[in-house]
C-alpha cells in the first residue's frame, strides 16, 4: 500500500518536473524520471509497461541501429514510445515511459522501443522484460564505465529474461554466447574478398575457446574479434547465420541479404561495415517483428545514417567529414581511424578525441589509446593530423609510437584553433573525428574549414 503511494507520488512530482521543464523549454531531458527513481526506487517496476517491448543494446552501434528501427516503423504508422529523446540508462527510460502515459502512468501506446546501455540492464531488464532484444556487438569500452567484455556479458546473462527473444551478431562470439538457452536468430557478414586470418587490430576481446580454453583458429578475422572462428581442440564453431549479407554493391547502392534460402535486396545506406552491420541487424530486427521484406526495402530507402554519426559534405571539390570516434573507445575510433586510411584520395585530418568528463576533470587513465589502432593513421596519403584538447601531448606521443612521421602533426589545447592549424591546399578531403560530447564543436570546426575552402581571400588571416 504505501509502495504504491510512494509510486502516485513519484509520478505526480515527475509530472510537475517535466511542466516545469517545458515552461522554460527544455527538451529531452531524463530529469522527471530521475525524480521518479529517487522518489520510488522501484518506479520501473511499477509503473504499468506497453504490451510490446522491444529493445536495443550492445556496445556500437545501438543508436544508429534504434534509430533505422523507429523510423522504419513510424513510416509504416506504428505509434510507440522510445527513448530517442532523452537518454538510454534507466532514468531516460522511465522519462520516456512518463512522457508516453496517461496520469497515473497506464501507457498510451502498446509499444515500446528502447535503446539500452548494456551497462544499467540491471536497473533496467528485470523491470521492462523485452520480448525481443538485439545486441549489435560487444566490445571493450571505456575502462570506468565498462571495466570488461566479461563483465558486461554476465550482467547481460544475469539480467536478461528468460523468455526474451534474442536477436544477435553471429560474427561476434561475445555477442552470440549470450544468454545461451534463449531463443535466438543470428545475423553475419560471410568472409569476403580479401579477408584472411590475421590480425590486424591491437584489441581482440576473445583468443581463446570458450568452451575448452585452447587459442582459437580463424577462418577470418574482419577486424578486432569479429569474424569466424573454430576450436581445432574441441570443434567448436562459430555458430550458424540465419541473415547473412550474401553482396554488397557500392555503385548500385544496393545489399543483397539472405535468410531461409531467400534472397532480398536491401538499400545499402553507408558503404563502411560498421554500417552494414547496422543495417544488416536492423534489418533481421525488423523482419522478426513480423515486417515485410518490401516494406522495409521501401522504407530504408528514405533513410540516412544519422547525420550526427557521419556527414559529408563538399566545398570547392573538397570533402569535408565529420565522423564518430568516441572518447574512451578504442574499438570505435580505431573503425573510424581505419575508415579515414581506407577513404580515397589525400586527405587531413582534426582529432578531437576527449572525453568531456576528461577534459573537464582530468578523470581517466590513458590506457585507452594504447588500445586503439592509431597505426591506420600512419598512411602517406593522411599528410596532416592536428590533435587538440586537453590530452593532445598523450595523443601526440601516441601518434609518434605510431610511426606518423613529427613533420605530420600538429598538437594543440585550444580545439577552437585546430581549423587554424590545418594544411587544406593539397588534400582532397578533411576529415574532423570527434566525441559524443564534442558534436557542436566539431560542427564550428567543420564550418571553420568550409570558409577557408570556399574562399581563402574572404578569410581575414
Ligand atoms: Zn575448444
Amino acid at each position: 500500500m504505501f509502495g504504491q503511494l510512494r509510486f502516485y507520488f513519484a509520478i505526480f512530482f515527475a509530472r510537475c518536473t517535466a511542466l516545469v521543464l517545458k515552461l522554460i523549454g527544455r527538451k529531452g531531458t531524463s530529469m522527471p524520471g530521475s525524480w521518479a527513481i529517487i522518489l520510488c526506487p522501484d518506479f520501473l517496476e511499477r509503473i504499468p509497461k506497453p504490451k510490446t517491448i522491444l529493445g536495443i543494446t550492445g556496445t556500437n552501434g545501438k543508436t544508429t541501429v534504434s534509430n533505422i528501427i523507429e523510423d522504419v516503423l513510424e513510416d509504416l504508422g506504428y505509434s510507440f514510445v522510445c527513448n530517442r529523446e532523452g537518454t538510454n540508462v534507466h532514468t531516460g527510460v522511465a522519462s520516456s515511459l512518463i512522457a508516453e502515459s496517461r496520469f497515473w502512468g497506464k501507457p498510451k501506446r502498446d509499444l515500446a522501443i528502447f535503446e539500452l546501455d548494456e551497462r544499467s540492464s540491471p536497473r533496467i531488464l528485470p523491470y521492462i522484460k523485452p520480448d525481443m532484444l538485439l545486441v549489435t556487438n560487444i566490445f571493450r569500452d571505456s575502462y570506468k564505465r565498462n571495466a570488461h567484455t566479461e563483465f558486461i556479458l554476465d550482467i547481460l546473462n544475469e539480467y536478461i529474461p528468460d523468455t526474451t527473444r534474442l536477436i544477435l551478431n553471429g560474427d561476434d562470439l561475445l555477442c552470440s554466447s549470450v544468454k545461451p538457452h534463449n531463443e535466438r536468430v543470428l545475423f553475419g557478414i560471410p568472409r569476403r574478398d580479401g579477408e584472411t586470418a590475421e590480425r590486424k587490430n591491437i584489441v581482440m576481446d576473445i583468443t581463446a575457446c570458450p568452451v575448452c580454453g585452447k587459442e582459437l583458429s580463424w577462418e577470418f578475422i574482419r577486424y578486432h574479434h569479429i569474424g569466424r572462428a573454430y576450436c581445432e581442440g574441441c570443434g567448436f564453431t562459430s555458430p550458424e547465420l540465419d541473415y547473412t549479407v550474401e553482396n554488397i554493391d557500392e555503385e548500385r547502392k544496393e545489399i543483397t541479404v539472405k535468410s531461409a534460402e531467400k534472397e532480398y535486396v536491401y538499400p545499402l545506406l553507408n558503404s563502411s561495415l560498421i554500417n552494414i552491420y547496422n543495417s544488416l541487424s536492423a534489418i533481421t530486427f525488423l523482419r522478426e517483428f513480423g515486417i515485410s521484406e518490401d516494406e522495409i526495402a521501401e522504407k530504408m530507402a528514405a533513410l540516412s545514417i544519422n547525420e550526427t554519426r557521419y556527414n559529408e559534405t563538399e566545398a570547392n571539390g573538397k570533402k569535408i567529414i565529420l565522423h564518430l570516434a568516441k572518447g574512451q573507445n578504442p574499438v570505435a575510433c580505431s573503425r573510424s581511424f581505419e575508415n579515414v586510411r581506407n577513404y580515397p584520395g589525400k586527405k587531413a585530418v582534426i582529432l578531437l578525441l576527449d572525453d568531456y568528463l576528461d577534459a573537464k576533470k582530468s578523470v581517466e587513465n590513458i590506457a585507452w589509446y594504447y588500445d586503439t589502432d592509431f597505426e591506420f593513421l600512419n598512411s602517406p596519403d593522411i599528410s596532416r593530423i592536428v590533435t587538440a584538447g586537453a590530452r593532445h601531448w598523450d595523443v601526440y606521443v601516441r601518434l609518434l609510437m605510431a610511426g606518423v612521421p613529427e613533420e605530420r602533426i600538429v598538437h594543440i589545447k585550444n580545439e577552437n584553433n585546430a581549423a587554424k592549424m590545418l594544411d587544406i591546399d593539397d588534400v582532397e578531403s578533411v576529415f574532423v573525428l570527434y566525441d559524443v560530447y564534442t558534436v557542436e564543436l566539431a560542427d564550428v570546426i567543420k564550418d571553420e574549414i568550409i570558409t577557408r575552402i570556399s574562399g581563402e581571400k574572404t578569410d581575414e588571416n
